[in-house]
Order: C-alpha cells, then structure tokens, then sequence
C-alpha cells in the first residue's frame, strides 16, 4: 500500500469530524500505536469471519496469542480461532524466503483445513524487507483454486483504527460483488411479509450479542446477508453488495465500507448502536424509515412496545438499586457514548467517560448526552484513573480487560467492557444482563469485607 493509497483511507469523505480538517485524520505520533498497530486492527476487524484461514505473515511475535485471540463468537465454523503465522525467522530475512515461505503456508493452511478462502496479513517485517504478498495471494489462488485475499496492513502504517479501515478497504475490493445472495428459502417466507435484505456493519458479535437482536430481525422479516463480520461466512461478505439498507453499527471503523457501498450500488446507511434500550429502539426505526415499506414500519414500533415493556418489567428491580449510582466509563471510540446512553437508560449518573481512540463526532454524541460540562478522559494512565474516580465520588468502573487488576487492587467495583469479553450487551435483552451485572458487582458483599483495615494497619491502630 503506497502513501497516496493510505492517505486516501485516512481521507473519509462520510466522516463529520474529517471534513472539518483538510488533510484528513492526523497521522499516528511515535507512541500512539498502544493499543493495537495498524496489522492489529485489520486482524481484529476481520478475524471474526469464520471460516477464513487467517495467515499472518511475519515473525512469531505478531501473531500474538495463537488460539481465540478475538471474542467473538461463531454460530458454526470456528476455523478463525485457531492463530496462523509464517513464523518469519532470521535466515528468511537474510536469505530473502519469505514469499516461499508464505506461499508454502497458505498450501499447508488450504490442505489441513479447507477454508473458503484465505487471508493474508502483512507485518512490519516482510512489508520492510519487499514481499509482495499480492503476487504470492494471486499466485496461489490460481494454484489452489482458492480465494487468497493479501491485507497489507503492515504495523509501522499506521494505527489501529487505519488497519479498520485498510481492513474495509480490501473487502471492498477483492471480496464483496463476488457472488450473489441464495434466493430466500421458500420455509422462511411468511405470508403478507416482504423479506428485506440488509447488512450490518461494524457488528463483532462480541460474547455473542448481535444473538440477542438476531429474533427481532427474523420476526420482522428483514434478512441479514451480511453481519461485517461477527459471525459471518466468506460467502456472506461476497454478497453484500445486494443490501436495501446498511446499518454501521461500530460507527467509525467501517464507515468506508458503507460510503462505498452507497456510492457504487446505492444501498443507503446510518449509523446505529445496540447499546441501551433507546438506542436500540431507534435502530430498528432507522431500519424501517431506509427501507421505506409502511408495513415494516408499523410492524417495527409493535415489536418496540412489546420489547420495551418487557424489558422496562424485567429491569425495574435493578433500576431501582442502580438509581443514582455514580459510574466512571473508560472505554474508546463509539462505546464511549453509547455506553453512556446506557447507562443512563439505566438511571445512573456519569461521571466522565474516557475518548481514547474517540472521533470528534463520538466527542460531540457525549456532549449530546451528559451536557456541555461532561468530563472527558483521553489519557490511559491507570493511576490517574483511579484518582479520578475516588474524586469524582464514583462507585463503580466500566473499562476493558486491561485495567481489571489495578481496579480490583484499589478495592473498587468493576465491569468488564472489553471488546474480547464472554458477555454481550446488546439489544434489549443485553440491557437485562448488563442491569445484573452492575448491580451483582456494586453489591457484592466482597467490597466491606477488603476494605476493613487489617489489624495490622495504621489505619486501625489509629
Ligand atoms: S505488525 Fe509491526 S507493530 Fe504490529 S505487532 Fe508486528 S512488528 Fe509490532
């Protein structure tokens, strides 16, 4: 991928908060990789379908933790869990064999486990040293009869969030417009229903929560061809040119895709989140209002009243213990307002929330939500945040995998909100599981128990 071709990507015309700058989303400062590098980002956008052979070409260190490095979940094939590397070495650098040895990799993943395709990642090394790992992907496509797909994602281009994109960008080229949707089963047409295609995207199916809106969709005769790319299938993404209506669901990543969707096959897209009971509620309308079909419509707001009072029934327990408890939210990009959202559905009070990897247009939904003074936090220092939680007088911390030790330390509540966590909160039936969770973390009686003084402490003796 040459320079004109990433600055293009970091370029989103779609993006509110990018035609505010000329020149497009700043590019990465040294440092500003933590979190995940460009190859990390095209890896983890595409990881989650499902039966791709996902090849990652370079030293052993890149490819991370081999097995299950993503938490999303399959209905199905689970061949995008097991970790695949060419496991560059020395010699192959020195030598220069690293085409043969991708090459040889992509046989050995076709023969062990034919996969619907494969897919190729570039890292730091190989980009450095010149493999063109597009020659090697058509070379052994036109061998093994196999779609080979190369990402050139390499580390060093940039950060996390351009591998999303570079990530989209690559599907949008080699993969989707490749095969055309099956017609619709004669057993899943219901009478007096018009089926609509749509796709999701953005949508990881993190701890499998994209199942617990799947029903609704059924039940409104809407078929998802594609969710992009929580629990998808190759052949899915192929045939995600023939959409009605797009949803962007992780709002930023994959913007790209939905844009050049509607550009070249005029498939019409918002942005949307299954975080809280409002916002799911306003998805589904959104979905309804793009397919432009009265019947849906009216059939949309009657599965939202009956979902909204079932769920408004089943969480009036757990308001009323969670009712002006104050959370501290420190999570990125678009989960840093729509978990907000959530929150408050719930009726607890935010006391700030953390914009690291957040988009101005994320920025601006926050400011929409908790008002002009909301507080918020870009900086991942984890002693600075638990400072600012013991003096914004909160009682719990809603963060990623990564700050579950220094909270537990510090003796203070916590809910994991991980994009690799076991648990989905999505939907309406995710806000159920997400009220008890909170609420079995604040009340659990474990929180008196560590914060009585030892008997040997000063505290006590004083
Ligand atoms: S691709 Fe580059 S930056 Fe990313 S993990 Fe590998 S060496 Fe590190």
């Amino acid at each position: 991928m040459n320079a004109d071709e990433i600055q293009a990507l970091l370029n989103e015309p779609a993006c509110a908060h990018n035609n505010k700058s000329k020149s497009g989303c700043a590019r990465p400062k040294p440092g500003a990789t933590q979190g995940g590098c460009c190859f990390d980002g095209a890896r983890n956008a595409l990881l989650p379908i499902a039966d791709v052979a996902h090849v990652v070409h370079g030293p052993i260190g890149c490819a991370g933790s081999s097995w299950d490095n993503r938490g999303t979940r399959s209905s199905g094939a689970d061949l995008y869990r097991r970790g695949m590397t060419t496991d560059l070495g020395e010699m192959d650098v020195i030598m220069g064999g690293g085409e043969k040895r991708l090459f040889r990799s992509i046989r050995q993943a076709i023969d062990s486990y034919s996969p619907a395709a494969v897919f190729v990642y570039a890292t730091c090394v190989p980009a450095l040293h010149g493999d063109d790992i597009e020659a090697v992907a058509k070379a052994a496509a036109a061998r093994f009869g196999v779609p080979v797909v190369p990402v050139d994602a390499a580390g060093f281009y940039g950060n996390k969030n351009l591998g999303n994109r570079i990530a989209g960008d690559v599907i949008y080229r080699h993969v989707i417009g490749t095969r055309e949707p099956d017609p619709v089963p004669e057993a899943a047409r219901r009478p007096g229903i018009t089926t609509h295609d749509i796709n999701l995207i953005g949508e990881w199916n993190v701890g499998g929560e994209f199942w617990n809106v799947a029903p609704l969709f059924d039940e409104l005769g809407l078929r998802v061809l594609c969710t992009f790319s929580g629990d998808s299938r190759f052949r899915e993404v192929q045939t995600m040119h023939r959409a009605e209506a797009n949803m962007v669901v992780c709002s930023k990543a994959m913007l790209h895709v939905a844009r050049k969707l509607n550009e070249d096959w005029g498939t019409p897209f918002f942005e949307g989140s299954f975080y809280g009971v409002k916002d799911t509620s306003q998805a589904l309308r959104d979905i309804a209002r793009l397919l432009d079909d009265p019947d849906l419509t009216a059939r949309t707001e009657a599965v939202i009243a009956r979902e909204e009072a079932k769920v408004e029934a089943a969480l009036s327990p757990y308001r009323e213990r969670l009712a002006d408890k104050r959370v501290l939210i420190f999570t990125g990009g678009y989960k840093s307002w729509s978990i907000v959202s959530a929150m408050q559905d719930l009726g607890m009070v935010v006391v700030a929330t953390g914009t690291e990897k957040s988009t101005e247009e994320d920025k601006a939904r926050i400011l929409e939500l908790m008002g002009p003074d909301a507080r918020m936090i870009a900086d991942n220092d984890q002693r600075a945040l638990i400072s600012t939680f013991h003096e914004t007088g909160a009682h719990i911390l809603v963060a990623g995998d990564r700050y579950i030790y220094p909270t537990l330390k510090s003796r203070i509540p916590f809910l994991d909100i991980d994009h690799v966590r076991a648990i989905g909160y999505a939907g309406y039936e995710g806000m159920i599981e997400l009220g008890s969770n909170l609420e079995r973390s604040l009340s659990s009686p474990v929180w008196e128990q560590v914060r009585v003084p030892s008997r040997w402490s000063s505290e006590r003796a004083a």
